[in-house]
């Protein structure tokens, strides 16, 4: 039988062990504080802020929540950056992508101090990811590594295919699958827009990762039998009734070939969120030199 793995209760189950983790801090006299910094109008963007700030406050986290007008210099978000980067009540900040086009993203990226950058973009955080000694990982392949774990699936000697190459998921997940490591020392193959003969590749996979931001671009025609099937993508298509999410994995076809797999919605969503919330939690107790257990560290 198919395990459909169950991201919302394996993240409400991190949020609940982090109640106990901010309690501990609370205890030494520290309160974990995220930062979200917003310079957009997107409603998408605005969403996902009111929904990371909701998680804040399940757990415990305080919250500044800041918005800049999208038409502000570039120097305006980087003085509030170095305000919050100075500040010692702030223990992470995020800065919602995507930004105007007049600011540079991965400046901006580079302007939050290490010691703060939950989201793990930052070029000293990414180096030393890869070097295998993470501070924080970025919040979506670790949010991966926590289900796979969760559904017991053995990523040592594993054949893994990641689907898609951005910094913020496919290299990431990629970094993580090959470190040599419990969680990791898997074959890892990466595929892209400019891959030849993805099928071939994913067939031979034991585990996929489907990053790429196609609505269902692999179904179970490119899988064999007793794969791990991860579903990163969220793509609202349009129906005939209006509109629905799918992810990059087209579900019916691939759950009957995957021995687990992941759903859209339900799957990695809800982990990215949780694990925003662990590496603030992380970057607090580090600031404080405070000896803490995280759930699953
Ligand atoms: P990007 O657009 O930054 O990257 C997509 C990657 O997929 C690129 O490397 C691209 O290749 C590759 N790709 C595109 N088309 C194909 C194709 N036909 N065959 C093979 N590879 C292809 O996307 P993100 O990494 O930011 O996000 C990927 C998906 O995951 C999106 O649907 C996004 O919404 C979702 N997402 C979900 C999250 C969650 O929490 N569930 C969090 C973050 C993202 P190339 O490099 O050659 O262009």
């Amino acid at each position: 039988m198919t395990n459909i793995i169950d991201g919302e209760a394996v993240a409400a189950d991190i949020r609940k062990s982090l109640i106990d983790c901010v309690s501990q801090l609370g205890d030494a006299g520290v309160t974990p504080t995220l930062a979200t910094v917003l310079m957009n109008n997107d409603p998408a963007s605005q969403t996902y802020v009111s929904m990371k700030h909701g998680d804040c406050e399940e757990v415990g986290i305080e919250t500044r929540d800041i918005k800049l007008d999208p038409d502000s210099k570039e120097a305006e978000l980087f003085d509030i950056v170095d305000e919050l980067n100075a500040d010692e009540a702030v223990d992470g900040i995020l800065v919602q992508m995507p930004l105007p086009s007049h600011v540079d993203e991965r400046d901006v990226l580079r302007h939050i101090t290490p010691e703060k950058d939950v989201d793990g973009f930052h070029p000293e955080n990414v180096g030393r990811l890869v070097a295998g000694n993470p501070r924080f990982k970025p919040c979506t392949p670790h949010g991966i590594q926590k289900l796979l774990a969760d559904a017991a699936v053995e990523t040592e000697g594993a054949d893994a295919v990641v689907v898609g190459r951005s910094n913020i998921v496919g290299k990431p997940m990629a970094n993580l699958l090959m470190q040599k490591n419990g969680t990791g020392n898997a074959t890892v193959t990466i595929c892209h827009s400019r891959t030849d003969s993805l099928a071939e590749k994913t067939r031979a996979a034991d585990i996929v990762i489907a990053a790429a931001g196609v609505p269902e671009m692999v179904d179970g025609s490119m899988l064999s039998p007793g794969v791990t099937v991860v579903d990163v993508g969220i793509n609202r298509i349009e129906t005939e009734d209006g509109s629905t999410l799918v992810g990059d994995v087209e579900y019916e076809s691939a759950a009957k070939k995957a021995q687990a797999i992941t759903p859209v919605p339900g799957g990695v969503g809800p982990m990215t969120r949780a694990m925003l919330l662990w590496n603030t939690v992380k970057a607090a107790a580090e600031t404080a030199s405070i000896d803490i257990t995280l759930p699953w560290s």
